[in-house]
């Protein structure tokens, strides 16, 4: 991985005008890995290591700090809380198997991890039980009872919710949460934390302010907005001050 340039950030948030979160989050992937990842692979990565990725950009980004504000479901105080991008880490458990399986009520269900062209796929879904239904049809490649093989969605509901926990094991950066505890009502609650629309939200601002510090030199000294762009941040910051009213 590496840092992209302000030029390739400014980029992305421009090609980001489709509010999908799962294309949005493969566009920073797409301007910070290296060249053999090609956008397939990412798009076929398993969403806990999407969101491993997503998280080391952010601290490349941004840093370590991520400052969260969630409203108590108790009292509805806003609390605050920060966190550091280590402690929402979570340990890799080695490669993710490209295959994982499940046996239950005698049948054997062979499954893959969710990926962002299943995020994509799901974006079409009317509701949360349609995208249940499409997500099960696309990761079970098959299902066995003896010689019998199943439909996806036709197998025991049970059986469903077991899947989904052994994807959960599998996968465990795919579905991080954060510890809140309200200050007023001491009510103790675990929000999931979606790093792919919190770094997204983060670049949206930090384009509004880049885009604001470009009109104003450009505006000073009549340079290109790539040239501004290429001044390091310090530099770009003692001409802001030196043309300051
Ligand atoms: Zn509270």
């Amino acid at each position: 991985m590496h840092t992209p340039t302000p030029a390739q950030l400014l980029q992305v948030w421009e090609r980001g005008g489709d509010p999908s979160a799962a294309a949005r989050a493969l566009l920073l992937l797409g301007c910070s890995c290296d060249d053999e990842a090609v956008p397939d692979e990412l798009a076929a990565l398993p969403l806990g290591r999407r969101d491993a990725r997503l998280l080391e950009l952010r601290e490349r980004l941004f840093g370590s700090a991520i400052e969260a504000v969630a409203s108590c479901p108790q009292c509805a105080t806003a609390v605050e809380a920060t966190f550091r991008c280590d402690d929402l880490r979570m340990p890799e458990a080695g490669a993710v198997a490209a295959t994982l399986e499940h046996a239950a009520h005698g049948v054997r269900v062979q499954f893959r991890l969710p990926d962002s062209r299943d995020l994509l796929a799901l974006e079409q879904c009317g509701d949360a039980e349609a995208a249940r239904g499409l997500l099960l049809d696309r990761c079970v490649l098959a299902a066995q009872c003896g010689e019998q093989s199943h439909d996806a969605r036709s197998l025991p509901h049970e059986l469903q919710v077991q899947i989904a926990q052994v994807m959960a094991q599998a996968d465990p950066q795919a579905d991080l949460q954060l510890a809140f505890r309200c200050p007023e009502c001491g009510h103790e609650w675990q929000p999931l934390f979606d790093v792919a629309r919190f770094l997204w939200q983060e670049l949206h601002a930090w384009a509004l302010h880049m885009l604001r510090e470009v009109d104003t030199l450009a505006a000073s000294y009549h340079w290109a907005e790539a040239d501004i762009l290429s001044l390091s941040p310090r530099r770009r910051q003692a001409y802001l001050e030196l043309c300051a009213p």
